[in-house]
């Protein structure tokens, strides 16, 4: 482990390009949780039937039921970012990382002070108007004052929406996020399985490349295979590691 930390920090140190893809499991160190994880909402309710209700159809048919869905089970613990955040914060500050794509819905990266941060999920913290000419956005605050049980925004009258990507919706910026990883030398992804698409698809295309992919994650992903170095985080965790690797770089 020690010796492929040094060999990721020299890499890093000659790309001077890295780009870094993070999953549900950079947060988990953060206090979130993921959803395939033990305690995460795919083992506790069953993975189809998650998918069946943050679904956009569901949402439009029924948003009582999505609503109500969504307050028992969607509402994030207060946390703060954890220390392989602000990591990358720092190292994007200094100039070793160029941006970040992230599937998380959890606002982190950016609170850690993340710049460049592509959240191609959406933003959790947010609310949006689905009346295609209004799209008024609403903080969080609107929608726990709200006592409707499906909330609306104020201007238009129509229903808000979390200002997240669900199912059978489009990613946000998808040519961005795409062009930013294939642009990249090097691509480090931290906490991902890697089976959520079309994020995981822009890797694999990353990886014909012939260019380096670092994976550190808990357990298997679908790209272990193509990885220049896979880090399992079975013992210790991702912000150790990531703070080794920036002592490194430091030196
Ligand atoms: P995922 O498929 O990307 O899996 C997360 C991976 O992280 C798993 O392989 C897990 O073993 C690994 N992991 C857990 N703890 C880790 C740690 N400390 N260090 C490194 N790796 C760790 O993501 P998912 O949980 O299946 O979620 C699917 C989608 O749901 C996400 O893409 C995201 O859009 C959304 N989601 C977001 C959040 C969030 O914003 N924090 C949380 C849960 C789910």
């Amino acid at each position: 482990m020690a010796d492929m930390i040094e060999q990721i920090a020299n890499l890093m140190r000659l790309t001077q390009n890295a780009v870094v893809v993070t999953g549900a499991g950079i947060s988990t160190e953060a206090g979130i949780p993921d959803f395939r994880g033990d305690k995460g909402i795919y083992r506790q309710l069953g993975e189809d039937r998650v998918m069946r209700i943050i679904n956009i159809d569901f949402f439009k048919a029924h948003p009582d039921q999505f609503y109500s869905f969504y307050r028992q089970y969607f509402k994030f613990p207060e946390v703060e970012p954890s220390p392989a955040h602000k990591i990358l914060a720092r190292l994007e500050e200094q100039g070793m990382i160029k941006g970040v794509v992230t599937q998380n819905i959890d606002n982190l990266h950016q609170q850690a002070g993340s710049r460049n941060v592509i959240a191609v999920h959406g933003n959790a913290e947010e609310f949006i108007c689905m009346n295609s000419h209004c799209q008024k956005i609403y903080d969080h605050e609107y929608f726990a004052d709200n006592t409707e049980t499906v909330p609306h925004c104020s201007a238009c009258g129509a229903v808000i929406k979390p200002n997240v990507v669900l199912f059978g919706e489009n990613i946000n910026n998808y040519i961005g996020a795409r062009q930013l990883i294939l642009d990249a030398r090097l691509l480090i992804v931290i906490g991902s399985s890697l089976t959520v698409y079309p994020l995981a698809g822009f890797v694999n295309e990353f990886c014909t490349l012939a260019k380096d992919l670092v994976i550190i994650n808990k357990g298997p992903t679908q790209l272990d295979y193509a990885a220049r170095y896979k880090l399992d985080v079975s013992v210790g965790s991702t912000g150790e590691i990531l703070e080794e690797i920036y002592r490194k770089l430091q030196r």
